[in-house]
């Protein structure tokens, strides 16, 4: 299934999506239903099959609101905590970047982890700033996001899919000259609208497996990364075991993978992000996260 958390009159609702029948409020069409994603999550199995069960008994009753002009927030708009994320977790994005700062390459022997505020979280098609007064190399980063389904500490790889609820795209928007200038990236990686999210959760039974999953991401139409989740340093399973160990993760809590070559840094030249470019972020099997740049 895909959830998103929509808008209505200015309310945030969870909703069930369906290519062909539009959205579902999920909390009006059943009161045992939450009208928060996270609740969503928390209600484990139960809940996913009382929307199931809500959703096929909705076909065809006129219930389902239009998907174009619904206005869509991040799938999870208010994150408990901040956002885990990975960094240079694709070998072809360590070796451009290495080239882009004249460092040797090496591969890390362990998943890098570093975190971005839940302030940072924004929905698709809402506006990253462009922050001109504090960085002159804005960049982007679609990354495969996981969101995790139950408590989770001290899981091994085997078991770690156990504790995924599904997975969405995010865009590690970056201002490349204060990561590098703080030393610790998360200076560089936290600005307001850093974070875009979305546009839906799909749950791990329709995503299947998180491998062999294409990535891109164009700016003003023009492809920039173009990869495949399958080239992931680290996978999901070794990345859940490594983040958890003796670090309780909670339902909703989000780990970006991290993002394959093509960024504006590693570019010859470097082109970093203005007013007015668009985004557009894609994961096969989740769809596309699209954010413009503005003032
Ligand atoms: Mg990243």
């Amino acid at each position: 299934m895909k959830f998103v958390t929509f808008d209505a009159k200015g309310q945030e609702r969870l909703g069930v999506v369906d290519a062909k029948r539009g959205i579902l409020d999920l909390q009006k069409a059943s009161a045992a239903l939450p009208s928060d994603m996270v609740k969503l999550i928390e209600g484990g199995e139960a809940a996913l099959n009382e929307a199931r069960k809500v959703a096929s008994a909705a076909q065809d009753k006129g219930e389902w609101l239009p998907i174009a002009g619904t206005r869509l927030y991040a799938p999870i708009p208010h994150p408990r905590k901040n956002i885990f994320c990975i960094g240079r977790n694709y070998k072809a994005h360590i070796e451009e970047g290495a080239r882009a700062r004249n460092l040797p390459v090496k591969f890390p022997p362990v998943p890098e982890i570093f975190s971005k505020p839940f302030t940072t979280v924004i929905g698709p098609e809402a506006n990253v700033l462009r922050h001109a007064k504090n960085t002159s190399q804005l960049d982007y980063e679609v990354e495969l996001a996981v969101v995790i389904g139950k408590i989770t500490r001290d899981v091994t790889q085997s078991q770690a899919l156990d504790h995924v609820f599904g997975y969405t795209v995010f865009n590690d928007v970056t201002a490349r000259d204060k990561q590098a200038a703080h030393g610790q990236w998360f200076k560089g990686k936290s600005f307001d609208t850093f974070g875009p999210m979305g546009p839906c959760i799909v749950t791990k039974d329709e995503f299947g497996s998180p491998s062999g999953h294409r990535i891109t991401l164009r700016v003003n139409g023009e492809t920039r990364q173009d990869s495949n989740t399958s080239d992931l340093l680290f996978g999901v399973p070794a990345i859940i075991e490594s983040v958890c160990a003796s670090l309780t993760l909670h339902p909703g809590d989000v780990i970006a993978t991290g993002t394959p070559s093509g960024v504006a840094l590693g570019m010859t030249p470097q082109r970093f992000l203005n007013v007015g470019d668009l985004m557009e972020a894609e994961v096969e099997g989740i769809g596309v996260l699209r954010n413009k740049v503005i003032e």
